[in-house]
């Protein structure tokens, strides 16, 4: 039985992992995860026989990302050891002054983003990474230095290394969900996960736009700056030019530290940041050395986490929203309350089995919960305030838009809207058409496709390509300058190479990584369409259920009627990215490219993203390190320099032939 739970908990907890830190996109709440990792560390205390070398009690959850260069710690990253409630801080300094009677302690604020290091080098910044699995972490030197609180030059010029904490604050998470929302992307689950999100990008670009800042908290070789504590190691590291959190104290006894926690568990609310914790320290660097590490978290620090705040609130009503495969989640419509610091209306109900398992009734007082997530739910009804007024839940058995019969299938938890004509599900098709990973056309959000729908310009994908000027004008809050942005926009994405084509034909089981597989292997549309079974079996990472409804996507009638529309629509339908083999051929691979003027074909964007995808490094100013120059028209200063310089200079269309177009 032991053994069983065991093995499920770690199945669980590792699958966790790679969802929280490889995918950036959680499936559980934290409070969830720390509750299992507890059990877990229960039972293997309890039957030592049970606990594996490889359990995830002793490592660390995360792994380094394909695309980026791997890069080895001096010294381990490590995590920190979790504390939850005033016993276990007590047990911790118990633990702590058996070995070291004297100590003091540093608390600090436990920021909810991305442990990242930065080492320097005669004074410059030389490289940065993540702690992937605390060994060996991804190189994300260019995107870190986007980063406007990290100092590119310090005055210290002996070899440095300082580490510290990523994040993202509230406002830059609400407003780039927001944005997110309008385009129908999913949204980051929590500052965490928008902040590792956005670092981990292979085009430093979009990490620059994601307004990150950096908070340091530990020099790994502090005794090397002449200092005794951390406290002091905090203190030259800040006049050293680095941005260190001004909210820490140095508390004498495990009392004062309690003092401090209390403080900002409301406090923190106020903060501009997240924080879900406070860390506690051990203030004397000898101590630390004394105390030591285990494999996964060193003795000195624990963290102590904030339980979930839960509050409160009426639900008003539960209304259901149709996805674009048709599904129909009902969702809690609430009488607006602040959780964990921002304002929530509505609460995902998941399906009808949670709202029935739980008896969420309309007009109940709910509590809801936010564990550091941005998406609250709703945890249970409080059966207690009920005064008999309110309305037991039930699943509605037509579609909300349509009108046609909902079906749930045997073994499913979720309903369907099985008519491929329903509005909500045409636009929601065409939000995911449009969407950053599939075509990315700007200027399509939600609104603008609802608005094109209902006024009958746009129903299915194909039509997008055929907006005209004359149709938009007459819209409301549509001007000129918008359409004009707009008709290029959509323009430009026929460009796109192919995987952003299937993505965004919505086909099941078909996600952004599996069509690029399926780009990279194929390389035609035209390929992939005459793949048989067998053909798709020597693709290790497509099984054989995305293999099936591929196979079917391609049996229809109107999807192949669709395919034929956009490629008479001139929409590219072959991979235009790295091929394995012969990416070193082309002649842009590893080259330094700069992009100036006005191009006619396509948007110097989408000409830097196809460099890119080609291996070469697209940089945004001239120098001796530039090989080629593109100009295009009304080229300036650029251009002057380049031929001052001798560099090699391509007009458009020689750019064009020699990426093979
Ligand atoms: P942790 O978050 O519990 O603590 C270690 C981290 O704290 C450090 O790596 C650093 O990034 C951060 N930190 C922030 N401020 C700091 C400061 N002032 N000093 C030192 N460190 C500071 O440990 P972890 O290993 O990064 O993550 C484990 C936690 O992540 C779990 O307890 C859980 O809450 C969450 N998690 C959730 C899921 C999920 O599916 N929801 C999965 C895995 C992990």
């Amino acid at each position: 039985m032991s053994r069983e739970r065991v093995e499920e908990l770690t199945k669980l907890l590792n699958q966790y992992n790679k969802e929280y830190y490889v995918l950036d996109k959680p499936s559980v709440s934290d409070k969830e995860y720390d509750r299992l990792m507890q059990e877990l560390i229960e039972l293997e205390s309890q039957f030592p026989e049970l606990k594996s070398v490889t359990s995830p009690t002793v490592r660390i959850g995360g792994a380094v990302l394909e695309g980026f260069n791997k890069v080895e710690h001096e010294k381990p990253m490590l995590s920190l050891a979790n504390a939850f409630n005033e016993s276990d801080l007590r047990d911790f300094d118990s633990r702590v002054r058996k070995v070291s009677p004297q100590v003091t302690y540093v608390c600090e604020l436990k920021i909810d983003g991305l442990a990242v290091t930065l080492h320097y080098r005669d004074g410059h910044f030389v490289q940065g990474a993540t702690r992937g699995d605390g060994v060996v972490g991804e190189d994300i030197s260019e995107n870190l230095k986007t980063i406007q609180t990290i100092p590119l030059q310090i005055p210290y010029t002996n070899p440095l290394e300082v580490r510290g904490e990523v994040y993202m604050s509230k406002a830059t998470l609400e407003k780039l969900n927001k944005q997110r929302a309008e385009k129908g992307e999913e949204l980051f689950a929590n500052p965490r996960n928008a902040a590792a999100g956005s670092l981990r990008q292979l085009d430093s670009k979009i990490a620059a736009k994601r307004e990150l800042a950096m908070f340091c908290y530990s020099v790994p070789s502090a005794f090397e700056l002449n200092c005794s504590t951390h406290e002091q190691s905090l203190q030259k590291i800040e006049e050293l030019g680095f941005n260190v959190n001004s909210n820490r104290e140095v508390c004498q006894s495990i009392d004062e530290v309690l003092a401090y926690i209390e403080k900002w568990s409301t406090a923190r609310f106020d903060l501009p940041y997240e924080i879900d914790g406070i860390v506690i320290k051990v203030n004397q660097l000898e101590e630390q050395e004394k105390l030591g590490s285990t494999v996964k978290s060193p003795r000195w620090a624990i963290a102590y986490k904030f339980p979930a705040e839960e509050v409160e609130t009426i639900l008003k009503d539960i209304i259901f929203t149709v996805g674009r495969t048709g599904m129909v989640t009902p969702n809690a419509v609430l009488e607006p309350v602040r959780v964990a610091g921002t304002r929530v209306s509505r609460a995902t109900l998941h399906n009808e089995d949670y709202v029935k398992e739980r008896d969420i009734r309309i007009f109940d007082r709910v509590v809801i919960r936010k564990a550091g997530e941005i998406i609250p739910e709703v945890v249970k009804p409080v059966v207690d305030s009920r005064n008999g007024e309110e309305v037991p839940f039930q699943m509605i058995e037509e579609c909300p838009r349509c009108g046609s019969h909902l079906v749930r299938e045997v073994g499913e938890a979720d309903h369907y809207c099985l008519n491929i004509d329903c509005p909500a599900r045409i636009v929601e098709s065409l939000c995911h058409f449009v969407s950053r990973d599939a075509m990315n056309i700007e200027g399509l959000g939600v609104k603008v496709v609802e608005q094109l729908y209902v006024n009958q310009l746009i129903s299915n994908v194909a039509d997008i390509y055929k907006l005209k000027k004359e149709q938009l004008l007459p819209l409301e809050r549509m001007g000129e300058k918008k359409v004009s942005n707009l008709l290029t926009a959509i323009e430009s994405s026929k460009q796109n190479s192919l995987e952003k084509l299937l993505f965004g034909l919505g086909i099941r089981h078909v996600g952004s990584k599996t069509a690029k597989v399926l780009a990279a292997h194929f390389e035609t549309i035209e390929a992939l369409m005459n793949a048989t079974f067998e053909d798709f079996k020597v693709i290790s990472e497509i099984g054989d259920v995305i293999a099936n409804s591929i196979l079917h996507y391609f049996s229809q009638e109107a999807n192949l009627h669709l395919i034929q529309e956009l490629k008479e629509l001139q929409l590219n339908m072959t991979y235009t990215g790295i091929k394995s083999s012969s990416t070193e051929m082309n002649e842009f691979f590893g080259k330094t490219v700069v992009l100036t003027g006005t191009l006619t074909t396509l948007s110097r964007k989408e000409a830097g993203e196809q460099l890119e995808a080609l291996g070469a490094k697209v940089s945004g100013s001239v120098s001796a390190k530039t090989d080629y120059l593109v100009a295009g028209e009304k080229s300036g200063s650029k251009l002057k320099k380049a031929q001052e310089l001798g560099i090699t200079i391509l007009d458009e269309e020689t750019m064009l032939k020699m990426m093979g177009r």
